[in-house]
């Protein structure tokens, strides 16, 4: 069983008056056979808590077990060529002066795997990667995309039980970045080993994860199913890190129950009432740009507003309004129909798609403080 539980985790940074909290009290539990995705801008300590993983780093608080067996606490931390575990890095090299196999051998040999074996399971990982045949190549014979195959190869010949990956596509185009997940999702269903993957790229993490833990500051800020964070944000942190959102001043002008009415420029919306929030509040609502459609100028549903800018792009329009107030708004909308730059128009927001949040403190809108400091 490679089933990951991690409990406390910490890990700070420096020392002094300048220590950095680069991992605070992170727990999640991983089950065997998942793929389970570290989201987060840089920064946030996707990498440190992978290393921790990995055992090249020794937390300052909390353990890390896989089953029953404990490998990383402050006390004791298990080297990392015995936890039974792959890992793809960051900047992952492959040796320029060695052919493929020779790169793809190397942990066997550390292992001391009989020649015979050894040349067996190499020629099974190429194949299995999409490299079978191409063992005598070196790697200024590959393409970036082969150079990514062979770094994985070499991680998955041990026969890990957990592999880990860390930001492994980002040296790739746009094209083949796609390509390749697609092929890892495939990879990990096939061999069913557990993958626990690292990457700052939102649509990477949706399209890849059963699981997804976002991270902001070392903190963790949710752990749950892509769609879960993508529908239902915990947070303003959350709603913003994954793709476009609006987050519209608001007021909640009335509870009922667990719903409030809630007012923003113009137009009144009844949403689910998150705790911590009361009648007379600041808030701000989440809206998704693909949640607001045009409708009909003149009927009682409608908001008005102002087409300020609009982008087409061929499979939908994007367009920027601007509301009564003078707030502005990002639609989605299907192309076929044109809403003009400085066209009045009506617009319907979808509230089952919106989220509620208590309005942020000021420092929190500022994008150059993600690395927080510990305190
Ligand atoms: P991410 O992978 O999410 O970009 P990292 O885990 O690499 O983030 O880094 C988290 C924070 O910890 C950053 O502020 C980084 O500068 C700091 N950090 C990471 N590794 C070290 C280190 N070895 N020494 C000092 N600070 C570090
Ligand atoms: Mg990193």
């Amino acid at each position: 069983m490679a089933a990951i539980s991690i409990n406390g985790l910490s890990k700070r940074y420096g020392m002094g008056k300048t220590v950095l909290a680069a991992v605070k009290d992170f727990s999640i539990e991983i089950a065997d056979g998942e793929f389970v995705t570290l989201l987060g801008p840089s920064g946030c300590g996707k990498s440190t808590t992978l290393r921790l993983v990995a055992g090249y780093v020794r937390p300052d608080g909390g353990s890390i077990r896989v089953g029953d067996r404990l490998l990383s606490s402050p006390d004791s931390v298990v080297p990392p060529e015995a936890r039974g575990m792959g890992m793809v890095f960051q900047n992952y090299a492959v040796w320029p002066h060695k052919s493929v196999a020779e790169n793809v051998v190397f942990g066997l040999r550390v292992q001391k795997v009989s020649r015979g074996e050894a040349q067996r399971r190499v020629e099974r990982i190429l194949d299995i990667v999409g490299l079978a045949g191409l063992g005598g190549r070196f790697p200024n014979e590959l393409s970036g995309g082969q150079q990514q195959r062979v770094a994985l190869a070499r991680s998955l010949v041990v026969e890990p039980t957990i592999l880990l990956l860390d930001e492994p596509l980002s040296n790739l185009d746009a094209k083949l970045r796609e390509h390749m997940r697609a092929e890892l999702k495939a990879l990990q269903r096939r061999t069913g080993i557990t993958f626990v993957y690292v990457t700052h790229d939102q649509a990477e993490a949706l399209a890849l994860s059963d699981r997804i833990a976002v991270m902001h500051r070392g903190v963790l800020q949710q752990y749950g199913a892509p769609r879960e964070i993508y529908a239902k944000p915990a947070n303003r942190i959350v709603a913003d890190f994954m793709g476009l959102v609006n987050l519209l001043p608001a007021t909640i002008a009335a509870v009922n129950g667990g719903s409030a009415r809630v007012a923003a420029s113009g137009f009144h919306l009844d949403l689910a009432l998150p705790p911590g929030l009361a009648a007379g509040d600041a808030a701000e609502i989440a809206i998704r740009p693909e949640s607001i459609r045009f409708v009909a100028p003149g009927g009682s549903a409608g908001v008005a507003a102002q087409v300020a800018e609009q982008t087409y792009l061929g499979n939908l329009s994007e367009y920027r309004l601007v509301l009564a107030g003078g707030e502005t708004l990002r639609v989605q909308a299907p192309a076929a129909a044109d809403h003009p730059v400085g066209a009045t128009v009506a617009i319907a927001v979808d509230a089952a798609q919106c989220n509620l949040f208590p309005k942020a403190a000021p420092d929190s809108r500022n994008p150059n403080l993600h690395q927080g400091q510990a305190t």
